[in-house]
């Protein structure tokens, strides 16, 4: 989330969520709807889906209780091997290794070799043969390998294990090759005196749980409107996940037309509509 948005802007959504979410219970008697209207701006949309399918299966399969075996987390929707093992070491506390991207390459620094994932767990599970913190364990790998260990300029001078670690020292430097493609896109405010149309089956890959605005993708809903008579109002760059995107949005004033597979919504409406960050930015 943080590739997205800024580390206050997820904390103040974090705590928005709680308020609203508190417990599994909380969630009974509420519509996804009202999980992604508050999700709204941390991106990652499907997250806020998986959660709340893996919180209604935990509800009813598992009397409001969060699994502690790996068998049964793994069959929550949106639950893989990763998130397992940080629910089973961080909230459980049980001998469990939550191995990242981070994780992965302190290992592999300091020992020089690399490892698959489950071989970094063997490696981490003989360090830790006397019983210990095991939530604190998982925590300081992820915290010491994304502080101290960085991916480009690591702070060996600070680095505990620099007398012996097979890369202490080294350079790491950014790739600069990295540069983003832009893709262009384009977004239509169709309006109506009263009425902004959105469309349900959109051709716009991202944001699946959500009506969109339509779009030059949607051929089909294209062919029915006049776009010669379209008015450019505002553009703007724009990230989705590792996506960088030119958006360009056109109004059209036009009747409320019927086309298929599109609904007309009220303007005093759209405010309260569950709706991604991009979408906002581009009725505001
Ligand atoms: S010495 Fe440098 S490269 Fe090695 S683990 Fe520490 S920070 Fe990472």
């Amino acid at each position: 989330m943080l590739q997205q948005t800024t580390v206050r802007t997820v904390e103040n959504k974090i705590q928005e969520i709680i308020n609203i979410f508190p417990n599994f219970n909380s969630f009974e008697n509420k519509k996804l709807e009202q999980l992604l209207n508050v999700w709204s701006g941390l991106g990652y949309y499907k997250r806020a889906v998986n959660l709340f399918k893996a919180v209604t299966i935990i509800n009813d399969k598992f009397n409001g209780v969060l699994p502690d075996n790996s068998n049964a987390l793994i069959s929550l929707p949106g639950v893989g091997k990763y998130t397992s093992s940080a629910i089973l070491a961080i909230g459980h506390n049980q001998k469990a290794f939550p191995i990242d991207v981070n994780v992965k390459r302190l290992v592999e620094r300091i020992s020089g070799a690399e490892f698959k994932d489950k071989e970094i767990e063997n490696i981490l599970s003989l360090a830790c043969k006397k019983k210990i913190s095991y939530r604190s364990f998982a925590e300081s790998m992820m915290d010491f390998s994304s502080i101290i260990c960085k991916k480009i300029k690591p702070d060996c001078y600070k680095c505990r294990f620099s007398n012996f670690c097979k890369s202490a020292f080294k350079k790491f430097e950014n790739n600069k090759n990295t540069k983003k493609i832009i893709k262009k896109i384009d977004f239509y405010i169709l309006n109506s005196p009263l009425h902004i149309c959105f469309i349900k089956k959109p051709k716009f890959q991202f944001y699946k749980n959500f009506i969109h605005l339509p779009s030059n993708l949607d051929e089909e809903f294209t062919s029915n409107i006049k776009l010669k008579k379209k008015e450019k109002i505002k553009s703007f760059k724009f990230v989705i996940t590792n996506n960088l995107f030119q958006v360009n949005v056109y109004k059209l004033n036009q009747k409320k037309l019927k086309i298929a597979n599109t609904v007309w919504i009220e303007k005093i409406k759209t405010k309260e509509l569950a709706l991604p960050t991009l979408f906002k930015k581009i009725l505001n």
